[in-house]
């Protein structure tokens, strides 16, 4: 039977890779709908290759030109109307702006292949309870995620004897450099990641730890376990992609090449796995697998996940808005590297405590967030001069 696919961010990173999966499976699988905010070039030629009967498209003016070429395909403006038709949802948009793919998919009952980290972080307390919609399953693509899930089907799924869950970080660009080196990083630097090719926006992420720091949350909201029992291990091969220690000791782990069409192969198979192999390790060029410890000196915006999903409730989110709002500026070369961890932290500490009981809570605190962030990146920005220097 062929599985219908919705894919949510289908021009980005993830996107593009999940329909190299689609092609490899030989129609085991069926796009039936596809969302984007704005590249017409690539989605042209996805709607022209897949036909899909429902596109998503953020911009007013792509949107339009698109509908008037594929007269047979259903336009929409709200990125959750892909989900409508589909067996499976692949949410790979990037930020805040993949909550309602995220929500929507689990209302309906359906399996959501999650790439969009930033959802669940943000909205964590609003997320778990529609996990028991009837249905309703989250398969993460996120590599290391999608690693704990596996080891811990392999450990038999026995919560009380799981002790911790080792999630591997690359260490990103910046690995092994000093607080003084990194005042001079430039954009450039930041997006020139040793292990993996991914959008603009985590592989910064990956160069402040932060995006460790988003899935040290990630890991705690999908698998529940407790802050203390989430260790951060620097693995610069990329090769072991997260473990699972268990009570009597014995460590299980995942491993391939830094290939994210694994991960998200496995995301649209499951429970079955994928007979076409992408990223399997050539264990004759293999010479070795490193370990060390994360600076957490350093690279502050680790630490600052954990606390902020140690406060729980909106915490999350608000962590997770200041830094979109502190990449982008980051981006925009109007803020150091090293500011972003300041943002970072500076709008944690005016986090007002409120609860999250709807997605109108989870709304209303993020955009809370971005506010003070936003103020504070701006009087970085106005003391600055040297940025991107
Ligand atoms: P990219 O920046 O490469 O792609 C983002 C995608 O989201 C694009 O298709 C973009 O469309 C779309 N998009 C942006 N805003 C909106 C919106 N408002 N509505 C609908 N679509 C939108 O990101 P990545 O693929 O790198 O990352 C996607 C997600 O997956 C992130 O959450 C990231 O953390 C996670 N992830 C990514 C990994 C990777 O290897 N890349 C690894 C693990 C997790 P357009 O092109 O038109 O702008
Ligand atoms: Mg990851």
């Amino acid at each position: 039977m062929t599985v219908k696919v919705a894919l949510a961010g289908c021009t980005g990173s993830i996107g593009r890779q999940t329909l190299d999966v689609v092609a490899a499976s030989e129609g085991r699988f069926d796009v039936v709908a596809l969302a984007a905010a704005s590249n017409e070039t690539l989605l042209r030629e996805q709607i022209t290759a897949h036909r899909p009967s429902t596109v998503s498209v953020v911009d007013d003016a792509v949107r339009q030109r698109l509908a008037a070429e594929f007269p047979r395909v259903s336009f929409s403006a709200d990125v959750a109307d892909v989900v409508a038709d589909a067996d499976v949802v692949v949410n790979a948009v990037v930020g805040f702006a993949g909550l309602p793919v995220t929500i929507d998919t689990l209302r309906r009952g359906k399996r959501l292949a999650l790439a969009n980290k930033e959802s669940l972080i943000a909205a964590g307390p609003v997320v778990q309870p529609l996990r028991a919609t009837k249905g309703a399953q989250i398969v993460p693509v996120d590599s290391e995620h999608c690693a704990l899930h596996q080891c811990l089907r392999a450990g038999g799924e026995v919560r009380r004897e799981v002790s911790s869950l080792q999630l591997t970080a690359s260490g990103g660009p910046f690995r092994g450099k000093s607080l003084d080196d990194l005042r001079r990083v430039n954009v450039s630097e930041a997006l020139t990641h040793p292990t993996w090719s991914m959008g603009p926006k985590i592989t910064v992420d990956s160069s402040t730890l932060m995006n460790k720091g988003l899935e040290v949350i990630e890991a705690h909201e999908l698998f529940g376990v407790g802050y203390d029992r989430i260790d951060v291990v620097v693995h610069p091969q990329s090769i072991v992609h997260s473990m699972v220690t268990f009570t009597d000791g014995a460590t299980v782990a995942q491993l391939s090449m830094p290939d994210m069409r694994l991960p998200i192969a496995y995301a649209l198979s499951f429970p079955d796995r994928f007979d076409v192999p992408f990223g399997g390790v050539d264990w004759t060029t293999l010479r070795r697998l490193d370990f060390e410890s994360p600076d957490r000196a350093t690279f502050r915006c680790l630490d600052l996940a954990y606390a902020a999903g140690r406060v729980g409730g909106s915490a999350p989110a608000w962590l997770s808005a200041a830094n979109e709002v502190a990449v982008e500026a980051f981006l925009a070369g109007r803020i150091s590297w090293l500011q972003i961890a300041e943002v970072n932290d500076a709008t944690l500490q005016r986090h007002d405590g409120a609860r999250l009981a709807s997605v109108d809570d989870v709304l209303a605190a993020d955009a809370r967030a971005r506010q003070i962030a936003r103020g504070i990146a701006e009087t970085f920005t106005h003391s600055a001069g040297t940025v991107g220097a």
